[in-house]
């Protein structure tokens, strides 16, 4: 397909929001279909057999694509309109070069990890990660001799690097993996001073790479390449697709890094399929206004929680003042929403075994809230992390990160936030 995707649109720089509906698409290409159709199809014919040469160098990483060449279509495990127009208008909302759609979250994280990381390489990693990452990172990659190395939030900078280098592992570091916030109690990592470590361990060969898994605040609230990330990671699962009716996951960067991502990828066949990438055109459209709306909603959500007696802490990064200093430094810096996801401890039921009675109460009382993992979606959305998403942190770690038995997990949706705050206290009442 011939793209003109970077043609300036009317001479104006539209908002990513103005150019959802059309970037990357042109209806003169299927009919004049205002949308962009499910092309539901395994393999692409070339015009010629010179052409097909082409495609497969490119897509093979046989040689760089000229400047101005695009990649042509194959075959849909290499690529597909869907995919690719999805792919440029994820592009929009962090200003990355490129992107690269999965298949899953976990499908964009471990490819990134395959095929950046090698054996002898360390990665160090912020904590907790989320579940399934964690698991490949502790299960899986030191099966091909890749080590890992954990700091925990609020570390600063100087003493992750006393850190590493009391290891004598520094000068094996190829990549700084980080999630911020940090799930479900929205510590913050600033972004700027792990791009200063992998700098600081980077030499004229070795690129150490910072990735930054944006799941919980992108692509609207937190742009982390502007920052000094080399690579954004979604599941789009979450605020992309943000009607839980879908599972898929992107990884942007530059075009050098994004195109050996879908080098990889075209042979672990872990891309999305085009069915997934036109449900998240779809979702694409929205986003925006859904994301605002729960940002809103999660605001006033946030601020009756503070207020309510049977409520001891509020973890929202909203609700972050001066006093926090380096946590407050870092939410000013590399935020521009507070967003829409808080947790909080309900007030003690004596024991971890009585807060843990009090906190399932709460779960299985409300009417409009769904009690299920994930977040990001419309509906809103509560659990309890410590039985359930994190209930794979070592306890130790738990403790220091605050996940504790009282605590709950709340994503915000986009329903009345009255009827949210009202689910909410006709659970908590009856505790
Ligand atoms: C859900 C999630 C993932 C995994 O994504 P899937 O789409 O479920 O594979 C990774 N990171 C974070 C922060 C998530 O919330």
């Amino acid at each position: 397909m011939a793209r003109d995707k970077n043609k300036p649109n009317h001479g104006r720089k539209l908002k990513p929001e103005s150019q959802m509906m059309s970037y990357g698409y042109r209806p003169e290409w299927s009919e004049g279909a205002i949308k962009c159709p499910v092309f539901q199809t395994s393999t692409f014919v070339f015009r010629s057999a010179e052409q097909g040469k082409a495609f497969f160098e490119v897509a093979y990483g046989i040689r760089q694509p000229r400047p101005d060449e695009k990649s042509g279509l194959i075959y849909s495990r290499i690529n597909n309109p869907d995919l690719e127009i999805l792919e440029d208008r994820l592009t929009l909302w962090d200003e990355a070069e490129d992107c690269a759609v999965f298949e899953s979250g976990m499908g964009a994280i471990t490819t990134a990890f395959l095929e950046f990381l090698k054996p002898g390489d360390l990665i160090l990693t912020s904590a907790p990660l989320y579940g399934g990452t964690d698991h490949f990172l502790t299960t899986f990659l030191p099966k091909i001799g890749i080590e890992v190395m954990e700091f925990q939030p609020r570390q600063e900078e100087a003493d992750i690097i006393r850190q590493l280098e009391a290891s004598g592992k520094q000068d094996r570091l190829a990549m700084v993996y980080i999630e911020t916030p940090a799930n479900p109690t929205n510590a913050l990592i600033d972004i700027g001073a792990c791009k200063a470590i992998a700098d600081k361990y980077s030499t004229k060969d070795k690129r150490v790479l910072v990735a930054v898994d944006n799941t919980y605040m992108g692509p609207l609230w937190q742009h982390p390449l502007k920052h000094g990330a080399d690579l954004v990671l979604y599941s789009a699962t979450k605020y992309i697709g943000g009607h839980s009716d879908v599972i898929a996951g992107a990884c942007l960067g530059s075009m050098e890094l994004i195109h050996r991502i879908k080098v990889l990828r075209t042979f672990l066949g872990n891309m999305a399929g085009p069915w997934t990438g036109w449900l998240l055109l779809r979702s694409l459209e929205t986003l925006k206004v859904r994301m605002e709306q729960q940002a809103a909603n999660a605001e006033k959500v946030a601020a009756w929680l503070t207020k309510h007696p049977k409520v001891e802490k509020v973890y929202y990064l909203g609700l972050l003042t001066p006093e926090d200093g380096q946590q407050y430094r870092i939410y000013k810096k590399q935020h521009n929403s507070p967003g829409a996801m808080m947790s909080f401890d309900i007030k003690g039921g004596g024991d971890a075994a009585g807060d843990e009675r009090k906190a399932f109460q709460f779960l299985n009382r409300l009417k409009l809230i769904k009690l299920a993992v994930s977040l990001g979606s419309t509906e809103s959305l509560a659990e309890h992390p410590a039985t359930m998403t994190h209930i794979g942190v070592e306890e130790h770690h738990r403790a220091l990160m605050n996940i504790t038995a009282k605590l709950v997990r709340l994503s915000v949706g986009v329903e009345d936030y009255e009827d949210i705050i009202w689910d909410i206290e006709q659970a908590l009442e009856a505790l």
